[in-house]
């Protein structure tokens, strides 16, 4: 009858619905809300996901993690709505330059992961000196003053995926320790989990 073909014509409409529904929580769950990039459950798929793509192809997987310098003493300084807004700008200031083979996410606080695929230590190092420069050149200033904020630096460590024998956590590991050695160094800079290995070397003759 016509009424029971408009009722199954409805229902297909609402499934239909329903499941655009289904397709935009799941994209909603994977971002993170403050600054609209991939969120750590992003990373942690896209990590997964770019691993197996480059099992056989080692050392072409980057992985770049990126810490805003002293954030605690800015957000004391101004407050953690202006924070806020640094970071906003930080994540989209990176995705204005992002490259196709690029994934952006917020892995947590004032830190970024970025992953890039195919590509090499140089072309990794010259994202991250890239980013590095543009933030500290960044002119910001509060809204609704002309007086500037604090200049805003950052800190990055880079590793390499080694392939088969590598893993997720190892990966994770080595570049949060060549970001550590950036810290310590004396930040707003770079270093790869290449300088990680010779700076142990020259520690192990002091
Ligand atoms: P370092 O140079 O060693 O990275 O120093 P730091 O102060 O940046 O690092 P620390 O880990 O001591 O502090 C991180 C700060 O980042 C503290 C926390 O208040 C701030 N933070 C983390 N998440 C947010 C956020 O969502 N909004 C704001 N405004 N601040 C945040
Ligand atoms: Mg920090
Ligand atoms: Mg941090």
């Amino acid at each position: 009858s016509m009424a029971l073909q408009e009722e199954m014509s409805n229902s297909s409409d609402a499934v239909r619905e329903l499941r655009q529904q289904l397709v935009e929580a799941r994209a909603e769950a994977m971002r993170d809300e403050l600054t609209d990039v991939g969120n750590r459950k992003a990373f942690n798929n896209a990590i997964e996901e770019l691993m197996f793509d480059a099992k056989d192809t080692p050392n072409s997987l980057y992985l770049v993690m990126a810490d805003i310098d002293n954030f605690k003493d800015f957000n004391d300084t101004y407050g953690h709505l202006v924070g806020d807004s640094v970071l906003r700008y930080f994540a989209s200031m990176m995705k204005k330059t992002k490259g196709d083979n690029e994934t952006i996410c917020r892995f947590g606080g004032e830190e970024f992961a970025i992953l890039i695929a195919e590509s090499s230590m140089e072309q990794a190092t010259e994202r991250a000196e890239g980013i590095r420069k543009d933030i500290q050149a960044a002119h910001l200033k509060q809204r609704n003053s002309d007086k500037p904020l604090k200049t805003i630096t950052s800190s990055f460590g880079i590793a390499q995926f080694h392939g088969d024998k590598d893993d997720a956590k190892s990966f994770l590991e080595r570049a949060d320790n060549a970001l550590y050695l950036a810290k310590e160094k004396g930040r707003n800079q770079v270093v790869d989990e290449e300088q990680l290995l010779s700076e142990k070397a020259v520690d192990a003759k002091k």
